[in-house]
This record gives structure tokens, C-alpha cells and sequence, in this order.
């Protein structure tokens, strides 16, 4: 009886959810980047990666209804609506857009400060086919919260949004970053932010266990996840205290540093000096693996900003974006990185993918992001796509790659009922691109349009609208 009566309530709230009002009105600031805005589009003899993990599909016809994926399947089994706008879809590939989730709408602009990006990283990650995201900490206080609520009415143009807080942390040197004082103090920040409109929280180096377990209780109490790029707390710890995120694959756990002191950071280098020496099929790492998937905690890979600390990588991609201030900047960099043979970053790059892979095959849950830091050059939604080229780089196929940036992404930010993969029903997020990523996976790079909620975005003219001037806004 009463499954009965929720059937009927929940039909009911689906037909008011599903009239129409699903679209923002967008302002004109938007539209100048929409190509596509159509009550009803087929892409046609399209094939077609859907996020699952399963081999990509040919001749494929998807049907965009509104703001949600209608019809997708054979193209012999899918009719083509009258009256819809007709896309050809051959020689190209649909994928979901990206759900990533170590995002910033910050960038190292140097001397220890922090530039606040939002405006042009929005675009930028939307053009890289990015329609979900998590900022990964934030250091602009009500930023990243504004533009999640500015591009959910349709005022700015870039993906969803789950809009972390301003980070947990202990007494720390970033000018941009508040140190709190005690577990009381934790709850506090949480609360605070949570009630501002955050939806995310994150823990970061000199937090301490007890301010960690505060805040984990207060977010979890109002619904919230809690991530960490943790470096005073190990990993078995921050799982027994409940935390649901871990940020950067294994480079921030300090799990294995002999002579660790609670509560204390013996330095990030410590840490991954340790993990330089780690046997993936040794019985301490196993266990922290064990650990970790047992208390369904998921990691983050950001392969992308620890490329950029690695000599012998390739320049990474869409440098041109920026000022030529910044851009003169990281090339200055990237040059000292070249030179630094003796870095441990020659033999951790690859470490870390390989422990990463050992991670998901003991069961674990891999999500990506970019974090757009360190010394520069991880530019927002070029990087998006080079995360995905170095998924497969480490070892997985095409399809798991792009699988751990769109569905998985969306699983572990509880949105996969809507988003993630290319099924009937979901939000059609969708990334149109020239070519066989399944084949060839550089092909993530060729993006023509990205689709969110059903509405076809243009990356040249995103791109074009900022090119230059990142680094300003
Ligand atoms: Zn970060």
C-alpha cells in the first residue's frame, strides 16, 4: 500500500519535473555560445562510448528531448522524431560529459597567491566537455558558491557545479587559507558554509584528527561528502574516521613515514618517499587497500598537475589561454622541471598510476580530476581531456578511462541517477567529438559540441571568448 502511494506521488511529481521548466532562460552573455537549442535533436549514425565502461557502439541514433536523452540505442530501433533537428553523427563519437572532481576556479599566479579564475574557468572547463564538477577547496570564500547558482539559472555559461567551502586546515603559510582552532571551531566553519550554500567540503595538510572528525560529523549530518588532501591525518585513519574522498591517488598518504607523529605533517615528501619505496603487491599497501574500499572511500586521481612536475612529460596543452605573463611563467618552469633529473617525480609519476590501477582492481572507486595548481599549466578542460589520455596511459582501455571521469565521477557525487552515462532518462550531457577516442584516445580532444542539459555549446567560441586573458578573471 504505501509502495503503491509513493508510485503515484512520485508519477505525479515527474510529470510537473518533466513540463518543460527543466531549461533555464539563458542570458544573452550565454547564448552567444549555443549552437544547438532545440525542443527536439537526433544525432544520427553516431557511435557511441557510454561512460559504463562497455565497448563502444556503431550507428548509433540518440534523441534529445528537452533537457533529457530521449531515446538511445540502434539506429534501425530509433526512430527519428518529426520535426527534430537532425545532427549527422558520422565519424564521430558521443561520450557523457565529464564528471570531474578535483576542479579549482583558482591558479598559481606566484609569491604564494592564489588568482580567482572563476569567470574563465567556467567556460573553459564546459569547452573541454566537462558538464559536471566538484571544486576541489576553495580559496575565494563565496566564488565557487555564486557561479554554481549563476550557471544553474542560466546567467553564466559552464558545468554544474558542487561548490566546495573554503578548506579545513591547521595553522598553514597560504595567506588565502584560515586556520582553525579546535574541534568545536571545525563544526563551526562547516556549519557556517553549509548554510552560505556549499555542497562540499575539504580537509587539507595540518588538519587535525579531532577538527577532521568534527567536520566529517557535521557535513554528514547535513547530507554533505567530505574530501582530503590530507597529509597530518593518514589515509586508515581519515577512513576509520569516515571521510568519503582522498585526494591525489597515494602521493598524500603519510600512512607508511616510520616515525609519524599524530596530528603532525612530516612533510608531503616524506610521505612519497615512502611510497617511492612501496611494494604494490606487498601487505601494507594491501591493507590500507582493503582498508580504503571496506570503508567505501574513493580516491581521486589527478595524474594531470603531477605531469607537470615531471621531467620528460610533453608541454601540456592549451598554454595559449593564458596571459603571456603566466604563460612565459610555467615555460619558465617546465624548463627547470626538464632540468631536475634527480627529481622523484622521474620514478613517482609512474608509481602512482600503477598503484592507482592496483587500487581499482582490488575494488576501489577511481575518480579524476585536474587540480589546476602547482606550478600552472593544468589548464582547465585541456587538462580534462589530458586526464583521460593519462588514464590510459596508466593502463586502463578507453572505455574504463573514460568511465572513471563521467560515470564514475557521478557515482561518487550521488548524481549517477542523472547523470554519468548516455542512457534514456538521463540529463543529456553529452560530448559530441570528431573520430574513435575508443580507438584512439587523443580523439577526447577533438570536441565539437557539448551538450548540457540538451542545449549544444560551442568550445571554439567559449575558448575564443577568454583566449589571452586567463589570469585576469
Ligand atoms: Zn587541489
Amino acid at each position: 500500500m504505501t509502495a503503491r502511494f509513493t508510485g503515484f506521488v512520485l508519477a505525479g511529481m515527474l510529470a510537473v519535473a518533466t513540463a518543460g521548466a527543466q531549461r533555464p532562460s539563458f542570458s544573452d552573455a550565454v547564448r552567444r555560445f549555443i549552437t544547438v537549442d532545440a525542443p527536439v535533436v537526433a544525432i544520427t549514425n553516431v557511435r557511441v562510448i557510454d561512460g559504463t565502461g562497455a565497448p563502444a557502439r556503431e550507428a548509433q541514433t540518440v534523441v534529445i528531448r528537452d533537457d533529457r536523452i530521449a531515446a538511445a540505442g540502434d539506429a534501425a530501433s530509433v526512430e527519428v522524431p518529426a520535426g527534430a533537428e537532425v545532427i549527422d553523427g558520422t565519424g564521430r563519437t558521443l561520450l557523457p560529459g565529464l564528471v570531474m572532481v578535483h576542479e579549482h576556479f583558482y591558479y598559481p599566479n606566484g609569491s604564494g597567491v592564489y588568482a580567482q579564475l572563476g569567470e574563465s574557468f567556467t567556460r573553459l572547463y564546459l569547452a573541454g566537455g566537462v558538464t559536471t564538477l566538484r571544486t576541489g577547496g576553495n580559496v575565494n570564500g563565496f566564488m565557487d558558491l555564486n557561479l554554481k547558482s549563476l550557471v544553474a539559472r542560466g546567467q553564466k555559461a559552464g558545468p554544474a557545479i558542487d561548490a566546495t567551502a573554503p578548506y579545513l586546515n591547521g595553522p598553514n603559510s597560504f595567506v588565502q587559507m584560515r586556520a582553525l582552532e579546535g574541534a568545536a571551531d571545525a563544526r563551526r566553519q562547516v556549519g557556517y558554509w553549509a548554510d552560505m550554500g556549499a555542497t562540499s567540503f575539504k580537509a587539507y595538510m595540518q588538519i587535525t584528527r579531532d577538527e577532521l572528525a568534527a567536520a566529517i560529523a557535521e557535513a554528514h549530518a547535513r547530507g554533505m561528502k567530505v574530501t582530503g588532501h590530507l597529509c597530518s591525518v593518514t589515509y586508515a585513519e581519515a577512513a576509520a574516521l569516515g571521510i568519503d574522498n582522498l585526494e591525489h591517488g597515494f602521493a598524500a598518504a603519510t600512512d607508511f613515514v616510520a616515525d609519524k607523529q599524530p596530528d603532525q605533517c612530516p612533510g608531503q615528501r616524506a610521505g612519497q618517499q615512502t611510497i617511492l619505496d612501496l611494494d604494490p603487491d606487498g601487505e601494507p599497501f594491501r591493507a590500507l587497500v582493503r582498508t580504503l574500499v571496506d570503508a567505501d572511500v574513493a580516491l581521486t586521481s589527478t595524474l594531470t598537475v603531477f605531469e607537470t612536475f615531471t621531467p620528460g612529460r610533453p608541454m601540456p596543452p592549451g598554454l595559449d589561454v593564458l596571459v603571456p605573463e603566466l604563460r612565459e611563467q610555467f615555460e619558465r618552469a617546465y624548463q627547470r622541471t626538464a632540468g631536475n633529473q634527480s627529481s622523484r617525480y622521474v620514478a613517482l609519476f609512474p608509481k602512482l598510476m600503477a598503484l592507482e590501477r592496483a587500487f581499482v582492481e582490488a575494488g576501489g572507486l577511481l575518480v579524476a580530476g585536474t587540480d589546476p595548481t602547482g606550478s600552472g599549466g593544468v589548464i582547465p578542460g585541456y587538462s580534462n581531456q589530458r586526464m583521460i589520455e593519462l588514464l590510459v596511459e596508466a593502463g586502463f582501455t578507453p572505455v574504463e578511462a573514460i568511465r572513471i571521469g563521467t560515470l564514475n565521477g557521478a557515482t561518487y557525487l550521488g548524481r549517477d541517477a542523472t547523470v554519468g552515462s548516455i542512457v534514456a532518462g538521463k540529463q543529456a550531457d553529452l560530448v559530441l567529438v570528431t573520430g574513435n577516442p575508443a580507438a584512439t584516445i587523443g580523439d577526447v580532444r577533438n570536441v565539437e559540441t557539448v551538450f548540457r542539459a540538451g542545449v549544444g555549446f560551442d568550445p571554439v567560441r567559449l575558448i575564443d571568448s577568454v583566449r589571452g586573458r586567463v589570469g585576469l578573471w
